[in-house]
């Protein structure tokens, strides 16, 4: 047995389809095998579940080889569900995302516990630079239901730069792009680092795209070879399919350092009596071309995030390389054209984010001379207001910790309660945004509208949760929130979503000018309406300026009439507004009461 670090943090890559742990030791990361020690990929864990018939627990590499014989009770995949409402039924029973994962967790801290002959209470754990704070969240939350403290949360991207221990590159600031290609998923991200602090600059990916979808070209491949050599059509046997798929993607992977292997499966049909042997020599060409339009797809996201930077391919500094699927040539070589460059080279794809967050586990430990790792928000943050407006209250991009607070008011005359509809999006409309969590503010004390001040305060703390307050500030009742709603984000969406708020950038910033120069307009009706029952009882006020403001809230009234966009001239609107402004500006002035 290994003599362990102190701290006894572990690092852990909780993957889609495969986990992975490492720990310090010696002052080097060390990757931590599996009780059932190699799978086809390595030392990983995948990432699957299964219920057997007797309602046996399987967790790693057992469900996955489970999954073949029983397809309907094994969960895989369940990173995608993190911080949705979604439920996994299996039997009588059904568990949350994050009770699957925490299985995951717990078979990882288990094997750890037994290779490290020491109790594993403390993690590191990884998560994508996109994942918002429910699936972060989530992730805490089955660390702890596993029974392991999660002391920090990283990003992904950041864990596999410090893998290749970028963080101790001399040049005064680093470009890194991270490709991480999984089975399901495709990564990008763009990270600054600058004195020894990661920024990320832009994420980008495709959710669609990854090693499965080549395993699906091959399959294609392989039904088509059987029917023509065969006379074979297994596509609605469910098992023979599934054989299909894992020798198909066996010699995918073998194909990535042989160039070329043997696929040899029997097929047995029980029902028939019949047993049939497939037998095909493919080669790394042959499977290279099957698999183009995949790795054609790459460039896309790429594209995007570099876009987002405002960075071209020869501004990147350093190219890592995570994820099974990168251990192919091919695809290797194709980044490596994109960017003129080599990646960097020396570990393992499918290692290097554990291991970078087991150094991470080490500085936390005081182990190691400290990194200090920054990380930004994915998407804007902010809350809806008046008109299903979405204001921002901190931008995309913004670093984290990060605490911001802006102040609010009622728009109805005592107004006791305020909806605080908690938003993360792009899009100028509350709607068009992902909402985080909703709750009401109710202590607002009894008086006229746009009076109360309420200050809305969103505090993100390094592992990037957020929380919600708001307080009143005539009362200093407060109120944190209490997030009720659950996600409505899947992961689809947030890729997704940048990109949507940029194809609609012009329409929305017309319909937010709107919408604002509305509620600017009701404001103002509301100020002049004041004013005149003011003047009324104000014997100072000429008549002829009491005239002209009651003009101008018939004129502003008229042009709102309806309120249906498209239906009203916004512009008018605007002319009038600023028109009444002015009148009444102009009257204060006059009265002597004006602050100009
Ligand atoms: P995820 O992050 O989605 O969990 P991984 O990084 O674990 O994904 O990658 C899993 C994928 O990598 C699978 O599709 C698997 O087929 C593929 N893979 C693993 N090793 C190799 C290899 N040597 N060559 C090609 N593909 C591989
Ligand atoms: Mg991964």
């Amino acid at each position: 047995m290994t003599k362990i670090s102190a701290s006894g943090i572990v690092g852990i890559d909780l993957g889609t389809t495969n986990s992975a742990a490492a720990v310090m030791i010696g002052g080097e990361p060390v990757i931590i095998p599996s009780e059932e020690g190699l799978t086809p990929y390595g030392k990983m864990f995948p990432s699957v579940v299964a219920f057997t018939d007797e309602n046996e627990r399987l967790v790693g590499e057992l469900a996955r080889m489970h999954a073949v014989e029983n397809p309907d009770r094994t969960v895989s995949g369940i990173k995608r569900k993190m911080g949705t409402s979604h439920k996994v039924k299996i039997g009588p029973r059904e568990y949350t995302p994050q009770e699957i994962s925490a299985m995951i967790l717990q078979k990882i801290k288990m094997d750890a516990e037994e290779y490290l002959g020491t109790e594993v209470e403390k993690a590191v754990i990884t998560v994508p630079a996109y994942f918002n704070d429910n699936q972060r969240i989530a992730t805490k939350e089955a660390g702890r239901i596993a029974g392991l403290e999660v002391v920090r949360l990283i990003n992904e991207p950041t864990a596999a730069s410090l893998a290749y221990g970028l963080d101790k590159e001399k040049k005064e600031e680093l470009k890194i792009a991270v490709l991480d290609l999984g089975a399901g998923t495709f990564d990008v991200t763009i990270l600054k680092l600058r004195e020894e602090l990661f920024k990320v600059i832009s994420t980008s990916g495709d959710t669609q795209l990854g090693g499965l979808d080549m395993d699906e070209k091959l399959v294609e491949f392989m039904l088509k070879e059987l029917e023509k050599e065969y006379r074979l059509d297994i596509r609605r046997d469910k098992k023979a399919m599934q054989k299909l798929r894992s020798a198909t993607e066996r010699a995918k992977i073998d194909l990535s350092t042989a160039s070329s292997t043997n696929i040899g499966i029997s097929f047995p049909f029980v029902e028939l009596g019949l047993n049939q042997n497939m037998n095909l020599d493919l080669s790394r060409e042959e499977m290279e071309e099957l698999i183009k339009p995949v790795i054609q797809r790459l460039d896309e996201p790429i594209n995007q995030a570099l876009e987002d930077a405002k960075l071209a391919p020869e501004h990147i500094d350093k190219v890592v390389l995570v994820g099974g699927p990168t251990r192919m040539p091919v695809v290797r070589e194709k980044i490596e054209r994109f960017f003129g460059k080599e990646a960097e080279r020396g570990i393992d794809p499918m290692e290097c984010v554990a291991k970078g967050a087991a150094i991470q586990a080490g500085v936390l430990a005081g182990e190691i001379d400290d990194v200090l790792l920054l990380d930004v928000i994915p998407l804007s943050l902010g809350i809806e207001t008046s008109g299903g407006i979405f204001t921002p209250i901190m931008e995309r991009n913004t670093t984290i910790p990060v605490d911001e607070s802006e102040i609010f008011t009622t728009s109805k005359d005592n107004q006791m309660r305020m909806a605080i509809h908690v938003l993360q999006g792009e899009r100028a409309m509350a709607a068009d945004n992902t909402t985080l969590g909703l709750f009401s503010f109710d202590d607002i004390p009894v008086a006229p509208k746009r009076t109360p001040l309420i200050d809305v305060a969103f505090d993100i703390d390094a592992d990037g949760i957020l929380n919600v307050s708001a307080e009143d500030l005539d009362t200093s009742k407060r109120r944190e929130i209490r997030i009720e709603g659950s996600t409505k984000l899947s992961e689809e969406e947030i890729g997704g979503m940048i990109k949507k708020a940029k194809r609609h950038e012009k329409e929305d910033k017309k319909r937010r000018e709107s919408i604002e120069t509305l509620n600017q307009a009701k404001a103002i009706i509301d100020a002049a309406e004041l004013a005149i029952k003011e003047m009324y009882e104000d014997e100072g006020v000429n008549e002829q300026g009491k005239g002209e403001v009651k003009k101008g809230v018939l004129q502003l009234k008229e042009g709102m009439k309806g309120e249906v966009e498209g239906d009203i001239d916004i512009q008018k609107i605007k002319k009038d507004a600023e028109e009444l402004k002015r009148i009444m500006q102009k009257m204060l002035i006059d009265k002597g009461e004006g602050e100009e």
